[in-house]
């Protein structure tokens, strides 16, 4: 069996995950649609439906309309194989869904996760595994792997999260211990990676094939799609890029530096921030809206309070905009990809408005010669949850299909 590495590069090549991904797309299609929609030919849609048909991933639905011959038959997806779990873990939560075969939510849950460390994380993992393992619908269903997406820097190949400095995390082998658990594939990817991809698939930049995905929420880290397919730096080290240091003088951050990015525009930071500016009803817009309890002061406040005329608040989403403008004309510049997507808690939260700041001060820290556009998150954390769990999928049938024959009725071609 090949590395998970190259599987995930071997993704595009991957004709079952293509096929398997427009019989999602738009169901009840015919061989001969596939075969239009996917550009493969007709044979090789002919065979690689067998072979999806043979793993129980898609099933026959009936006949469709005929255009002069035989009524073609209709494929369509088996909801029925068996489950997916999709864990997303950040700073702050633990969410989880569980999806069928057809990448159908079943069921969603969240905990919040305010303790950190190997013993902890595992242990809000292993309980949110039990609601949905318990769970009567659920359990009589095949678990058929588990989906990992963590707000820290992976190493995919071996399946560890080898920095998280917020989880408190290091060389940590979540992959192995979830598989010695639960005896199923588990795949553990950054969440930036993850959020780029349910963007390329549900979001604001469908079917674009280069683009930066930055995720400003507890931590804030850079995911990137290039030629159409998740980029994997060679060090592992991906969803580091929140630790750039923007004030020398700045506060320490979770990583030991001084003044990086996240230690100042990261959720957390701003909050903090926002309940020295704000405290004792120094705002009347914010006191109202908090009834003066500075313990309820969340982010939608601030942006609520921005656009009925508050100049503190205004002038507090100004100041992470242009944090985050700079910063992102830095990737921009380094990755050179002219094309980057906002998401993330502060991002979804903040709104409209901290995009709108972040596009008008862009421009300060750009060449005359360069031309960024920036575009806000449509996510939802559903969709997250759902690319969590496609992603499990075409990573089980990429090691399938990449399995010896024994357990395969040989490979499929182009
Ligand atoms: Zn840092």
């Amino acid at each position: 069996m090949k590395q998970l590495g190259q599987n995930l590069k071997n993704l595009r090549e991957n004709n079952l995950a293509v096929l398997l991904s427009a019989i999602w797309d738009s169901e009840n299609l015919s061989r001969a649609d596939l075969a239009k929609v996917t550009g493969l030919a007709p044979s090789s849609v002919t065979r690689l439906t067998q072979e999806l048909q043979r793993i129980g991933l898609i099933i026959e639905a009936g006949k469709g309309e005929s255009s002069g011959g035989r009524q073609p038959v209709l494929i369509t997806p088996n909801p029925g194989a068996g489950i997916v779990i999709s864990l997303n873990l950040s700073g702050s939560s633990l969410l989880g869904g569980a999806y069928d075969s057809a990448n159908h939510l079943l069921k969603h849950e969240e905990i919040p996760v305010t303790q950190y460390g190997p013993d902890a994380i595992l242990q809000y993992i292993d309980h949110l595994m039990d609601i949905f393992l318990h769970d009567p619908e659920l359990a009589q269903k095949k678990l058929l792997g588990i989906g990992v997406s963590i707000s820290a820097a992976v190493n995919v190949e071996k399946g560890e999260v080898s920095i998280g400095y917020y989880l408190r995390l290091r060389n940590f082998p979540l992959r192995r211990i979830l598989k010695d658990k639960y005896h199923v594939p588990v795949y553990l990817e950054t969440d930036t990676s993850v959020a780029a991809l349910a963007e390329k698939n549900y979001g604001a930049v469908r079917k674009t094939d280069d683009f930066i995905y930055l995720l400003i929420s507890t931590g804030i880290g850079v995911g990137m799609i290039k030629d159409g397919e998740i980029y994997q730096s060679n060090t592992g080290m991906s969803g580091k890029h929140g630790h750039i240091v923007i004030d020398r003088q700045g506060p320490i951050c979770t990583c030991g530096k001084r003044g990086c990015l996240e230690a100042i525009a990261g959720r957390g930071a701003i909050l903090e921030n926002a309940k020295r500016i704000f405290s004792e009803g120094r705002d009347p817009f914010v006191s109202e809206l908090i009834h003066g309890d500075l313990d309820q002061l969340d982010l939608p406040h601030i942006a609520q309070a921005a656009q009925m005329g508050s100049q503190e608040a205004k002038n507090l989403i100004d100041y992470v905009a242009e944090l985050i403008a700079y910063a992102i004309s830095l990737y921009t510049m380094i990755l050179n990809v002219p094309l980057v997507v906002v998401g993330g808690d502060v991002a979804l939260e903040f709104g409209d408005i901290f995009i709108q700041s972040i596009n008008r001060q862009l421009s300060k820290f750009l060449r005359d010669d360069e031309n960024v556009t920036i575009l806000q998150t449509r996510l939802k954390k559903d969709h997250f949850l759902k690319a969590i769990s496609m992603f499990t999928i075409q990573q089980i049938l990429g090691e399938m299909y990449q399995a010896p024959a024994a357990n395969h009725n040989g490979p499929a071609e182009k």
